[in-house]
């Protein structure tokens, strides 16, 4: 029978999940889906210092809005510090490991540099001392990662290493090897920086007689200019991305592609097809480029695919929070917009961006919408036509084709083009040059608030 896969997503609580640690914990959640196995999580805060329950409940909350859900109960290190010592004390007892002290060493007379010496037997349990992993100094260590394939060190490079420390928390090298152990993880996936670790781990597996797990090191992911994706480059943490207004399923698509691909160029690909279709030996080795607009051009796809329904209940506590939706009927009108609007959303505040005079009037006409429509003398005089046509139509009729009939009716009338009153209008009534079709927006607008917003302006230029 086959072994059960099963991978883990390691985190150290020191900071916020960053879009690396989401990419990382998405590939081990779509393998282990892929191979019917399990996804786990392991809290890696031994250092007691940085490590804070806040920053926890901020990975979990970022894991769970991107939908990685994990299958057993999260195992915490700190929960786990005596498992770590026994391991240590038994390498020391089998000789693989050795009580270690480090001492100050001048240099050149100023600078001083921390050199690891041996403990001398009458020191061991008077002084704190380190537990450091003996590496031979012959051969070399190689494994072979499912997607950089061979990768060797020499022993003599590696040295040796602390695996507790004087205050008796493991480091990361030890932890890191018994959990996995313990956990039964098969496949350790984890980013490109953990390399170097790679073969410390591995002597250890071997010092404990156990086998090792197979390892695959995700490239790195670089900022459109090159350089290591970081603070610098904009909004790094998952949970920005979710205030910011980005659906957890195109950052979800869009991590997904950081790095692997499905083939054929395809770029929109729905969850359980990514399930179906990823392939860890085809993650390329090549840094993956973070392009924000790839995200935001991703995310408007994803938001033209919710129904108005599902928009709604989206948008509508940001049009809440700025006071402008308050009843049923704001609601109502809401749901009524978002069709017109969702075609231009790239994220979800973009809704109250570009709907906001829906519900209120108090906004500037757009300068350049002043100097272009606005200037002609002709332009009052026309406007006044049309409002009075406009106000013709019984309130129950203000449907945006006899709206439209109405307007081209007074164009031609009138031996103008249509859009030398479409322009102006539309700035009244909205204080943009830009936005969706006219005769859409002045339905859902009604006919009073329309007539209203014209004579705002009209009464000004009389
Ligand atoms: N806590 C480590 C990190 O966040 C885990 C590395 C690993 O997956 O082994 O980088």
């Amino acid at each position: 029978m086959k072994k059960e896969v099963r991978v883990r997503f390691a985190p150290s609580p020191t900071g916020f999940l960053h879009v690396g640690g989401a990419r990382t914990a998405l590939y081990n959640w779509l393998f282990a889906r892929h191979e019917g196995g399990k996804f786990l999580l392991r809290i890696e805060d031994t250092d007691r210092e940085r490590s804070t329950p806040e920053m926890v409940d901020y990975i979990v909350e970022g894991l769970s809005w991107l939908g990685l859900d994990w299958d057993e109960e999260p195992i915490f290190q700190s929960h786990r510090l005596d498992v770590y010592k026994k391991y240590a004390d038994d390498l020391v007892k089998r000789g693989l490991a050795y009580y270690a002290r480090t001492v100050d060493e001048e240099q050149a007379g100023e600078r001083t540099r921390r050199e690891w010496v041996e403990a001398a037997p009458e020191e061991i349990g008077k002084v704190p001392l380190a537990v450091r992993f003996r590496v031979p100094v012959e051969g070399e260590t190689s494994y072979e990662d499912l997607i950089r394939g061979l990768i060797t060190f020499k022993n003599s490079e590696i040295g040796d290493f602390t695996i507790l420390r004087s205050d008796g928390t493991p480091t990361y090298q030890l932890a890191c090897v018994l959990d996995d152990h313990f956990m039964g993880i098969t496949h350790v996936i984890r980013g490109e920086d953990h390399i170097p670790n790679t073969p410390k781990q591995i002597l250890l597996y071997r010092a404990f007689g156990w086998d090792t797990p197979l390892f695959a090191h995700l490239p790195m992911i670089l900022g459109p200019d090159k350089k290591k994706l970081s603070k610098r480059h904009g909004a790094t943490a998952v949970l920005e991305y979710r205030d910011m207004g980005i659906l957890p399923e195109a950052l979800f698509n869009f991590l997904a592609l950081l790095g692997w691909s499905p083939g054929e160029d395809r770029e929109i690909v729905p969850k359980d097809e990514m399930i179906r279709l990823f392939d860890i030996r085809r993650v390329g080795k090549r840094a993956a480029v973070f392009d924000i607009n790839k995200l935001l051009w991703m995310n408007s796809v994803y938001i033209r695919m919710k129904t108005d329904e599902e928009l709604l209940r989206l948008v509508l506590p940001l049009f809440e929070e700025r006071g402008l939706v308050k009843d049923d009927s704001d609601r109502e009108k809401l749901l009524r917009l978002i069709p017109l609007l969702k075609e231009r959303a790239r994220v979800l505040p973009d809704f109250v961006e570009m709907g906001f005079y829906f519900f209120s009037d108090e906004f500037e006409y757009e300068e350049k919408g002043v100097r272009k429509y606005l200037q002609d003398p002709e332009v009052p005089g026309r406007l006044r036509l049309l409002r009075e046509r406009l106000a013709d139509i019984p309130e129950g009729e203000f449907r945006q084709e006899k709206i439209e009939e109405t307007l081209r009716g007074l164009a031609g009338k009138l031996g103008i083009k249509a859009a030398l009153l479409i322009h102006p209008t539309r700035l009244l009534l909205t204080g943009r040059t830009q936005g969706p079709g006219l005769f859409e927006l002045m339905e859902v607008l009604g006919r009073d608030e329309c007539l209203r917003r014209l004579d705002n302006y009209l009464k000004r230029v009389s």
